[in-house]
């Protein structure tokens, strides 16, 4: 199944611009914005599949809109011309596109594919494999974590002879076109500029904003509003406030469990900020702004 579709337009003064993206968060860049415009003349109307980089794209001009869906590793470019012209070589360019069109075209063009994707993996002997594997081990294809791709599936590894991604994809693609039955049974945090899954959480003080955090467990003394790490009232003599220097008496302190004391701006909190780091493209960005991708256990379609 395609990963999504967007429109370009050639504006005469701007020259390319992105307009619209199905599904909203797909992203293009400038550059490859251009790579998409410049591999073809603005008069012809017509298809041109174009790699850039390792994204696949099947392209229909209209001008002066461009019509570009971001294919799988598993579809081919030339199974897209047929639809795409049947769909966007039929619309007038007269600007009234809009995210609701562009998604139902989009969706047209992904079930008339569908259906010669699903006739076509079903003709190949590692998918065969897979669905027999199923109905003698119904459990076979429950998801493992892996730091590299987010999920694999071990025993489909073994039956297909290639790689988690590739094998991810073609378990995608099978459940996509009816050939395996999918069920979520977890989710997984992704970096939302690379896609990596490869993130790492930090932590940051919310007043200060940096990482400067050291962590314990926190007393707080009511009498003066002191708090500090249990350990600065440990004395020979028993808890005494480094403040204020009483006894702490009982019901005049609590212990506030684990703590986080900020070096830079030294306050002492409960709740640090949680950040999240892509080790490959080095974007930091909080839980909110992460892509969430649902993870799948796959049974045969008949049970
Ligand atoms: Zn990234
Ligand atoms: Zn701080
Ligand atoms: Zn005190």
């Amino acid at each position: 199944m395609p990963l999504g579709a967007v429109l370009l337009e050639f504006d005469l003064k701007m020259g390319p611009v992105f307009k619209l993206a199905v599904p909203s968060t797909l992203e293009v860049t400038q550059d490859e914005t251009i790579i998409l415009f410049t591999t073809r003349t603005m008069i012809d109307k017509g298809f041109t599949g174009i790699t850039v980089k390792d994204r696949q794209w099947a392209t229909y001009l209209n001008p002066p809109n461009l019509y570009c869906i971001l294919l799988s590793p598993l579809e081919h470019q030339h199974d897209f011309e047929e639809p795409m012209e049947n769909t966007f070589g039929k619309i007038e360019p007269d600007g009234n596109m809009n995210q609701a069109k562009l998604l139902e075209l989009y969706n047209h063009i992904v079930y008339l594919t569908g259906e010669k994707l699903h006739q076509d993996l079903s003709k190949r002997p590692e998918v065969q494999r897979i669905i027999e594997r199923l109905k003698k081990d119904p459990d076979a294809l429950r998801p493992a974590w892996s730091f590299k791709t987010g999920y694999r599936y071990p025993v489909a590894e073994d039956i297909t002879g290639k790689s988690d991604e590739e094998t991810n994809e073609l378990l995608n693609s099978m459940m996509s076109t009816g050939l395996l039955r999918g069920r979520i049974c977890g989710n997984i945090v992704g970096c939302p500029v690379c896609n990596s899954h490869q993130v790492i959480l930090h932590i940051n003080c919310p007043k200060c904003g940096l990482p400067t955090l050291e962590s314990g467990i926190g007393l707080e003394h009511f009498i003066c509003n002191r708090t500090e790490f249990i350990e600065a009232f440990s004395t020979t003599s028993g808890l005494v406030c480094p403040q204020c220097k009483l006894h702490l008496a009982p019901g005049t302190y609590r212990t506030l469990g684990k703590v986080y004391h900020c070096l830079t701006c030294n306050s002492f909190l409960i709740n640090p900020d949680h950040i999240l780091g892509c080790v490959n493209c080095k974007h930091t960005f909080t839980p909110d702004k992460a892509k969430y991708t649902p993870i799948y256990s796959y049974t045969s379609v008949k049970l």
